[in-house]
């Protein structure tokens, strides 16, 4: 059984006095109606993780970094090691999101190192790809993903499948209020399940959870949530507000 995982990506937002008043609110929503059965984890910026992990001590939600360095140390001046992030409680960290490929220009083989990285000081990559508009217009949408997946995924050779999440995250829907379609989600994350069994077999492939993520909102995770193989949501500008994203995460899973 795959998990459901709910995550919410702050990107650059919230300062510490922010982040606490956030918690009072999501935290309140959820001791009147606990939520089983699915993960949720929260992604605050880089100088809220440890405070944040202070916050949420005695709850079941999970820490997940934005982004992580792929050496263990050394002379990456203005970078975060993995290591760092494990020794202050991050369970899952974000790697190729569309806003570092795009902005920043990352580019696969490098998020393929940190991705390996991650995996292997035992934290759990959210490797995140997605095609452009213009590549979905191409008709290149298949094609780009899974060559997102396979160079990502290039330094694992064997695999905990519990211990890697995929997230389709088409650009053109990150942020612009433009979600994709239930059926359009569908259609990729099952070619990335094929992806995923090519490189590691059915047994494997079925276990790792793949999410959607673009302009996900109250309103339509249900009918997202619903795809065979949409396993939880990546959540960016709503996650904003803790009880959108506390409605987001209270879906019937
Ligand atoms: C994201 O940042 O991963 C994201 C999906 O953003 P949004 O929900 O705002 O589209």
């Amino acid at each position: 059984m795959r998990e459901k995982l709910f995550v919410g990506n702050w990107k650059m937002h919230f300062t510490l006095r922010e982040a606490k008043a956030y918690f009072e609110k999501f935290l309140t929503l959820q001791s009147k109606n606990p939520l089983s059965n699915r993960i949720i984890g929260v992604a605050p910026p880089f100088t809220a993780l440890f405070y944040v992990k202070s916050l949420l001590k005695a709850t079941y939600i999970k820490l997940v970094a934005q982004n992580a360095h792929f050496a263990e140390k050394g002379a990456f001046t203005g970078e975060i090691s993995p290591v760092m992030l494990k020794e202050i409680g991050v369970e899952y960290v974000i790697l190729g999101h569309s806003e570092r490929r795009h902005l920043l220009g990352e580019e696969d083989e490098f998020i393929s190192k940190k991705v390996t990285s991650v995996y292997n000081i035992g934290l759990k990559p959210i490797l995140c790809v997605g095609e452009t508009l213009e590549e979905r217009e191409e008709g290149e949408t298949l094609e780009r993903v899974s060559s997102q997946v396979k160079i990502g995924l290039q330094g694992l050779k064997s695999l905990q499948p519990q211990n890697l999440v995929i997230a389709y995250e088409p650009v053109w829907a990150i942020g612009t209020g433009r979600n994709a379609t239930p059926e359009q989600a569908e259609e990729v994350q099952s070619f990335i399940r094929k992806v995923l069994e090519e490189l590691y077999g059915k047994e494997t492939a079925l276990e790792i959870p793949i999410l959607y993520g673009g302009s996900v909102t109250p309103e339509n995770v249900g009918e997202l949530m619903q795809m065979p193989n949409v396993d939880g949501v990546l959540v960016g500008g709503a996650s904003l507000d803790p009880e959108k994203f506390y409605k987001i995460c209270s879906i019937e899973v």
